[in-house]
């Protein structure tokens, strides 16, 4: 049997280690936590700032219809409960083998058995937390915390490596700035829209949106300010459109905004609002409000476009007519390019 267990270990530790996927991985936690601790549903929890968040629950396969429902639903008010702070405090397993009725930190519509919880321990700071819950009461075991012990140093491992390897995949994709697309993955998920758009004959439109004599606010302000500046504009601009849009940045003060499923009077329309809302809102600076505006080129993807770059040297002209034109305004694309 140690033999065996041994064996499961090992390969569970090379499962864990197969995926930098944070939710790959959190799957994987309790689908193979299953192969060395009996359990009639596991909830794991990730742990930050000593609260418990909730990320996965799996109910046994073999739980009774009827009780699978309500232990899916049964809710751990962990941080209410002392053996928390226990498994917290003293990084072990704790066990408790009876669950008695009434329970403040456990609401639940059936009784339970037992109850075990271990915690998952990196630089000495719990991370994650397996709560595992048995309708049969009595059924955890010291071998089953010394087994926890285990496989918990296990996915301390593969977590940390997941989030490290999210953490240098921000860093990769987003600019530094304004946390918005650097202009590698604006590219990148521009070119991938694109394509979709020109494969499945659907429209597609671009905005290029560029900050009016920014020059003068850093020159008048210093750079900091002007910092500050493209940070809040970037901000205002995210939350103003949609979920499917892609926006980065392209350039110093320049972002572009790849809007699917729009065509150019609708897209028009959208850098119209946004142009309004940059100009109605005030910008807090270090020194004090200030006002800023921008001018915004739109380009609707034709048949005739070839490219991604392209599109955005149609947007691009269009732009440069804005600036022309005034500045703080909108225009479209050269009829010539339609
Ligand atoms: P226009 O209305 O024609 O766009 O005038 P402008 O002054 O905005 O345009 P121009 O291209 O002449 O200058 C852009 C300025 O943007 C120059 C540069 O100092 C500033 N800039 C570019 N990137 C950054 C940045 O990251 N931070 C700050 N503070 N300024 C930047
Ligand atoms: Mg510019
Ligand atoms: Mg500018």
């Amino acid at each position: 049997e140690q033999r065996l267990l041994a064996e499961s270990l090992r390969e569970i530790g090379s499962v864990l280690d197969s995926t930098l996927d944070m939710e790959r991985l959190l799957d994987l936690l309790v689908e193979q936590v299953g192969r060395l601790v009996p359990y009639s549903a596991v909830f794991l929890y990730l742990i930050e700032k000593n609260t418990p968040k909730l990320v996965r629950t799996r109910v046994h396969e073999t739980v009774p219809h009827e009780f699978a429902q309500s232990l899916q639903n049964t809710v751990f008010h962990l941080e209410k409960s002392s053996y928390f702070s226990a498994l917290l405090d003293s990084h072990e397993p704790v066990i408790l083998p009876a669950i008695e009725e009434h329970h403040t930190w456990i609401k639940s519509a059936i009784p339970l058995g037992a109850w075990m919880g271990a915690p998952v321990v990196s630089k000495n700071k719990a991370i994650a937390c397996f709560s595992f819950v048995s309708l049969k009461p009595n059924i955890y075991t010291q071998n089953h915390a010394n087994l926890m012990a285990t496989f918990c140093s296990e996915a301390a491992l593969a977590l940390q490596n997941a989030r490290l390897f999210s953490e240098v995949q921000q860093l990769a994709t987003l600019d530094d700035l304004t946390g918005i697309l650097n202009r590698r993955q604006l590219f990148l998920e521009g070119k991938r829209e694109f394509s979709r758009a020109r494969r499945y004959k659907r429209p597609l439109s671009l905005l290029m949106i560029d900050l009016d004599r920014f020059k003068e606010i850093n020159d008048t302000f210093g750079h900091p300010v002007g910092d500050e500046a493209l940070k809040t504009l970037a901000h205002i601009l995210r939350k103003a459109i949609r979920e499917v849009d892609i926006f980065g940045r392209y350039g110093g003060e320049e972002f572009v905004l790849v809007l699917p499923e729009t065509r150019r009077e609708e897209a028009i329309a959208i850098a119209e609002r946004l142009r309004n809302m940059v100009e109605q809102t005030p910008i807090n600076t270090l020194s004090g409000e200030l006002r800023i505006t921008v001018s915004i080129g739109v380009a609707e993807q034709t048949e005739n476009t070839q490219t991604f770059e392209e599109l955005v040297a149609h947007a691009d002209q269009a732009l440069y007519r804005a600036k022309q034109s005034g500045r703080n305004r909108v225009e479209g694309e050269d009829e010539g390019n339609k």
